[in-house]
């Protein structure tokens, strides 16, 4: 990918996951206290409100409720978009005993700061969890407390601090999140340079990073928060070293100082001081075993995904290996068909080649000797199929000795080409085949044809060489001349190879004898007298 491409497809991405992104904000949660837990809520003291107060309180609009992610006394559930805990337990359960109605007001982005803000300006009624302090006590009114819980000191692991009382943080850099309501408790402790207030944070990611980079020794949290951070967040490098037993911090609910919220507030007291909350404690107090069960999931999970994914990449890789392996014996297999084919093609044409070179003459280009033959014997095989006739030329050059001597071997070897050439053009039938028998020597097999017919050839012969006009002027006549003795086959005679080419042979020697440059014949047939064979011979000068 070209750089203006990864650019492009970057671009893409980040306009893509914006989109997501909008497109998920678009989307409204309403988050809802989930009320079932009110059940755990018992009172040990009945509570009497007048029908007065109770008719009030069912007049009155739904409670405005703000909450902040505090557990035990309230857990957020991003999946389930629902408020859980001992505050919702315990609210779920008295608004129901004065008949009060209410709803979340969402908002899960703003501090706690900007939601007592928000109770302080009459945008909310009542806020869930908040510790007293006299600060906010100035502008708000709080219940009775329903749940104490506590700070620690945190510090990284294996530090092991002796922090045994919250004096003992006087000596160390502590940091803290700006707005706790212990943070004027630590201002008295510590000095003021020792101590560092993360103030109006979103999270508390910063203070925890501050221990990690070693900038503060001891960051002082609410316990069960950190706790529940802790697995959301995999802070396992930090510990709570000592928890501030001297500073319990007692939660309650916040209203405005308005008339009718502080009549809410006093009705709430008297709920308060009669309800035992003993089991919704037990119950979420036991939410670290769940965390712990949650997030032992989770990585066992991430885990198995981890293995899963590698394992396929693994597979894929084989595969791909494998793949590239395949293809390239496939391909190699491929080449070698070829070249054995090509090699197979090569060797049948050389081996062609060599079996035409094994059956020609390599002066005259005529068929050779061996060939003439083999072709012989397979011609009078396949005759006996239907006894037609055959014939047998023997040619023999007259007085070739001579024409050595007198013209030389080149001249000989030339008249001898053009002696084959004349048997090429005067044997032309499919199956006639022309050969150089010997030395001045020459044979043609003629199948299917008579004695008239291979006469006829013979004459052909004899007046085509006669045409050549080649000189021998040592002989008799002093021209090339030539003497042919046939044989001819007829009817169911059978012959041998032999035999039949003793029979051309002794025509041709009685040629020879008959003064040369002749053609002599004889054509054997069974005759009515017997099975004797007996020759019809013929001469022509
Ligand atoms: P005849 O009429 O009785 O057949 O007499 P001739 O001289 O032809 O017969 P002979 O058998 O005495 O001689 C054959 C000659 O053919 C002898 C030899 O030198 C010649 N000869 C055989 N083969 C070749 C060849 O390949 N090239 C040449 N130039 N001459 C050859
Ligand atoms: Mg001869
Ligand atoms: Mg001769």
């Amino acid at each position: 990918m070209s750089r203006a491409n990864r650019r492009s497809f970057l671009r893409y991405i980040r306009y893509g996951w914006m989109a997501l992104s909008l497109g998920i904000l678009a989307v409204p949660t309403s988050p809802a206290l989930a009320c079932d837990g009110a059940q755990y809520i018992r009172l040990h003291t009945p509570v009497q409100l007048s029908a007065q107060e109770l008719a009030e309180f069912r007049a009155l609009p739904p409670l405005r409720v703000v909450s902040v992610d505090a557990p035990p006394m309230t857990h957020y559930s991003k999946d389930q978009h629902t408020y859980t805990g001992i505050s919702v337990d315990v609210l779920c359960f008295i608004a129901k005993e004065l008949g009060l109605r209410y709803e979340l007001i969402p908002g899960r982005n703003h501090t706690v700061g900007e939601k007592i803000q928000q109770v302080q300006d009459g945008q909310a009624d009542i806020f869930i969890p908040l510790s007293r302090s006299p600060e906010r006590n100035r502008h708000g009114v709080f219940t009775i407390p329903y749940y104490e819980s506590h700070y620690a000191a945190i510090t990284r692991k294996g530090r092991q601090l002796p922090i045994y009382s919250a004096t003992d943080l006087a000596q160390y850099r502590v940091g803290i999140v700006g707005g706790v309501s212990l943070e004027p408790i630590l201002k008295e402790i510590i000095p003021l340079n020792q101590l560092i207030i993360y103030d109006k944070l979103l999270t508390s990611d910063a203070l925890f990073q501050a221990l990690r980079n070693d900038d503060i020794d001891v960051a002082v949290f609410n316990k069960n928060i950190f706790i529940e951070k802790r697995y959301k967040h995999d802070l396992f490098d930090l510990e709570p070293t000592y928890t501030l037993h001297e500073y319990p911090r007692a939660y309650r609910f916040y209203l405005s100082h308005t008339p009718q919220h502080q009549r809410i507030a006093a009705a709430f007291d008297r709920y308060l001081a009669a309800i035992d909350s003993s089991a919704s404690i037990a119950r979420h107090e036991n939410g670290e075993r769940q965390l712990i069960e949650r997030y032992v999931a989770q990585r066992s999970q991430r885990v198995l995904l981890q293995a899963a994914s590698v394992a396929i990449t693994l597979l894929a890789l084989i595969f791909y290996l494998v793949l590239r392996r395949y293809r390239r014996l496939a391909r190699q297999l491929a080449d070698g068909n070829q070249q054995i084919s090509q090699q197979k093609r090569a060797l049948q044409q050389a081996y062609q080649e060599l079996e035409k070179l094994s059956q020609t003459d390599s002066l005259t280009g005529l068929a050779n000797r061996g060939h003439f033959d083999q072709t012989l014997v397979r011609e009078l095989a396949r005759r006996q199929r239907r006894w037609s006739p055959l014939s047998l030329l023997i040619i023999d050059l007259d007085h070739f000795k001579l024409v050595n001597d007198h013209y030389g071997h080149a001249v000989g070897d030339r008249y001898l080409r053009a002696i084959a050439s004349v048997l090429e053009n005067s044997v032309s039938r499919p199956a006639d085949l022309a050969a150089r028998y010997g030395g001045e020597e020459f044979a043609c097999l003629l199948p299917d044809t008579n004695a008239q017919n291979a006469r006829v050839v013979a004459d052909r012969i004899r007046q085509a060489v006669a045409r050549l006009d080649l000189p021998n002027a040592l002989a008799d006549r002093p021209r090339l001349t030539l003497c042919i003795g046939i044989a001819t086959l007829m009817d169911s005679t059978d012959f041998s190879a032999q035999e039949l080419l003793a029979q051309a042979d002794s025509q041709l020697y009685a040629a020879k004898h008959a003064g040369r440059d002749r053609i002599q014949a004889t054509v054997l047939g069974k005759h009515t007298r017997g099975l004797t064979i007996s020759a019809q011979q013929e001469t022509m000068p």
